[in-house]
């Protein structure tokens, strides 16, 4: 019988923890952690992402902004914009929601950001400070919420074959990097894979811990997984659904109709590593405002 890895409800209680963390430097009369976040254009998706980001910045405690640009604001006005938030005192960290129209480009803005408010972990030199296990890098959200799940429920890594399917910078990657770490919550022996591995059905039944990032509805079917194994599906898509009131439903990059009943554990799709991702995002912005504060 598998069970579900609830990210739900365990991003509910990393939230408790982080707000009962602020309410303790507010009632000091510390002014809370603010996080700050750029969004150029109109895109749904983005507009959705920032939303709910501002919202669970809110709930924690946290202030939150939001600083919206047109499709067309130059390149420059960009790094006009976030030179001040380098500077200014009252920001202890912001994300620029990509992606950015394609006049811009997205390096040399990811890179303009300071590294000591790169909450999302994007730039250059918190990628390299994350490589070397500088504990002042802010981990990426995604890969870091991975962890933080696995943790939670107590899930033994040490020592196990984890394979990652998928190698982006955001996920597949970084998350190869955290599970091959020298600490007690990771320790595996990481196998990352992509469009050009070869019989990677045949890799992926070798996981104990199967991590996909590859951005393909379901394409993770019950014959690519080793029974007993814990599955963590990163992907999220919307299927057109005339029977749903929304119009879509919701799926992942593993088939769960068949997979599921073959793993330990499992992430559901939706409510699996997605909620994880906003709230690492919290967390790096707690650890910015603590690290500015010498806390
Ligand atoms: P990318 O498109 O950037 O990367 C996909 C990766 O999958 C690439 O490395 C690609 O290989 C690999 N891939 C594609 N097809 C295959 C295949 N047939 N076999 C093996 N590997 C393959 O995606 P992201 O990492 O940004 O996102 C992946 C998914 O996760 C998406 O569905 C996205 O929406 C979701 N996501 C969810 C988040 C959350 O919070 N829940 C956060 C971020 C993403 P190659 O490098 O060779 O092209």
């Amino acid at each position: 019988m598998f069970q579900l890895l609830d990210g739900k409800a365990i991003s509910l209680q990393i939230k408790d923890e982080i707000a009962n963390e602020v309410r303790g430097y507010t009632t000091k009369g510390m002014r809370p952690p603010h996080l700050a976040a750029i969004l150029v254009g109109e895109d749904g998706a983005s507009k959705t992402y920032v939303a709910n980001k501002e919202k669970s910045a809110h709930e924690v405690g946290f202030i939150s902004s939001v600083y919206r640009y047109s499709e067309n604001t130059s390149e420059d006005e960009l790094l006009k914009v976030i030179d001040f938030l380098n500077k200014d005192e009252e920001t202890d960290g912001f994300i620029v929601q990509l992606p950015l129209p394609k006049h811009i480009s997205e390096q040399n803005i990811t890179n303009a950001i300071s590294p000591e408010k790169d909450v999302d972990g994007f730039t250059a030199i918190n990628t390299g400070r994350f490589v070397i296990g500088d504990e002042r890098a802010f981990l990426p959200a995604t890969p870091m919420g991975i962890v933080n799940l696995l943790q939670r429920y107590n899930i033994e890594t040490q020592g196990k074959h984890c394979v990652v399917v998928g190698r982006s910078n955001i996920v597949g990657t970084p998350a190869a990097v955290l599970m091959s770490r020298n600490n007690a919550h990771a320790n595996c022996t990481v196998t990352l894979c992509h469009s050009r591995t070869q019989n990677l059905a045949d890799i992926t039944r070798q996981a104990d811990i199967l991590i996909v990032a590859i951005g393909k509805p379901e394409f993770i079917t019950a014959d690519m997984v080793k029974p007993g194994a814990v599955v963590i599906d990163v992907g999220i898509h919307r299927i057109p659904d005339e029977t749903k009131k929304t119009g879509y439903h919701l799926c992942g990059d593993v088939k769960h109709s068949e997979v599921d009943e073959k793993c330990s554990y499992v992430t559901p799709v939706p409510g699996g590593v997605g909620p994880l991702t906003i709230v690492s995002l919290l967390q790096n912005t707690l650890k910015a405002y603590k690290l500015r504060n010498n806390i």
